[in-house]
């Protein structure tokens, strides 16, 4: 046994000696910059820039805004192996085994330590004109939600990565343009309901023709049967507010209070759901849309004021309605707050010089579909917020 034993031992440790070599120290060639090399498998890339004398000019260190806080202080060089580039540690501390093709270049800048904190922004709230008869939500708003970096060294803030990219509210503020060359006219009565609603509606049916009506909420709630009557009339019911009170200057629980109750005393009543409304005054500003929080999507004004408020005479209401009418003219006439018998008589007059002219009464909704510019959603007058829109 002896014998045999002896010789086995000797080549077990041949053996074994040469697989530790061959692991361990058994040359390997890479190439390095375009040049072939020979090193000891299991070399790091750091000993390789040491030992070829490597020439590179280190980065910067940096602060979290980009700022340089040390020349020469980033990292010494770049690593890219077979292509791929590696950061800095794990590519400075890479074993080669052999075939890699190394490319050594210039560092890279070295950012100061930081914290790190994930912020909401808001989005902005912008209107791309300042006159027009509709204002209209033509793009939700949502959140940008981003790193924001301190850096510990410099104390700077800046952004870091973008989660979620947000985008702005924005307003469009226009006039209708009927896009197939109709001629299209609107007629819009504020205020009501009222007692002299179903005269209105009686001249409308008989005429043939359909408008808008913008109702207070509190008259909603006073004449239920009048406001349903508009509905089945086939006219078109909005909200002109609550109580009007000049939005303007009203904060913002009046604000929403004011839409959201005139909303639900329309539905209550008619069974229709709308968030297009007229602002009492006729404006609604910036400010004003941001406190709405989406509840509210089209906002409607007028380019015809008949001042029939003022009772100025038939004659003068009829002249002030039609003298300057174009096609996407919004016609402004009240069936509330007050004596509207001057009203009952002009509205026959008006729609037959109209319709004479050639013209078509629509309602607000009809109006808005005809501008292919205005989305479907919003041209039906009861768009509501997408969930995650702010
Ligand atoms: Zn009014």
């Amino acid at each position: 046994m002896k014998q045999t034993l002896i010789p086995l031992l000797v080549i077990a440790a041949i053996v074994g000696g040469g697989i530790l070599w061959w692991m361990n120290l058994r040359p390997v060639q890479v190439t390095v910059n375009g040049n072939l090399e020979s090193v000891t498998i299991g070399t790091t890339v750091n000993q390789i820039v040491s030992d070829e004398g490597i020439q590179t000019t280190a980065g910067n260190y940096i602060s979290v805004g980009g700022n340089v806080l040390a020349e020469g202080q980033g990292y010494p060089y770049s690593v890219t192996i077979d292509d791929q580039s590696m950061d800095y540690d794990s590519g400075s501390a890479y074993k080669v085994q052999g075939g890699e093709q190394l490319s050594i270049t210039d560092g890279a800048d070295r950012m100061e330590d930081y914290d790190s904190e994930v912020v909401e922004v808001a989005p902005k709230l912008t209107m791309d004109s300042d006159v027009g008869t509709i204002n209209y939500i033509s793009q939700w708003g949502y959140p940008t939600i981003k790193e924001v970096r301190t850096g510990k060294e410099s104390g700077e803030t800046a952004d870091g990565e973008i989660y979620q990219q947000g985008q702005d509210c924005v307003i469009s503020v226009r006039d209708v343009e009927p896009s197939d060359g109709r001629k299209l006219v609107a007629l819009t009565f504020d205020d009501g309901p009222s007692e002299y609603t179903q005269q209105y509606l009686e001249i409308l049916k008989e005429k043939g023709v359909k408008a808008t009506f913008f109702c207070l909420g509190a008259k909603v709630e006073e004449y239920p049967d009048e406001a349903k009557a508009i509905v089945d009339a086939g006219c078109q019911i909005c909200s002109h507010s609550y109580s009007h009170p000049d939005l303007r200057t009203s904060d913002q629980q009046t604000v929403l209070d004011q839409l959201t109750k005139s909303f639900s005393a329309i539905e209550t009543a008619t069974g229709a759901k709308t968030t297009t409304f007229r602002p009492p005054y006729g404006d609604f500003t910036q400010k004003t849309w941001l406190l709405t929080n989406g509840i509210a999507t089209v906002a409607v004004r007028w380019n015809i004021d008949t001042e029939d408020w003022r009772q100025p005479g038939v004659d003068a209401i009829v002249s002030a309605a039609t003298s300057s009418v174009k096609s996407g003219s919004i016609i402004l006439m009240h069936d509330g707050g007050g004596d509207r018998s001057q009203d009952l008589e002009a509205l026959p007059k008006i729609i037959d010089e109209l319709q004479d002219e050639g013209y078509e009464f629509v309602t607000i909704s009809e109006l808005l579909q005809s501008d292919d510019s205005i989305p479907d959603d919003i041209a039906n007058c009861d768009a509501t917020m997408p969930d995650d829109a702010v």
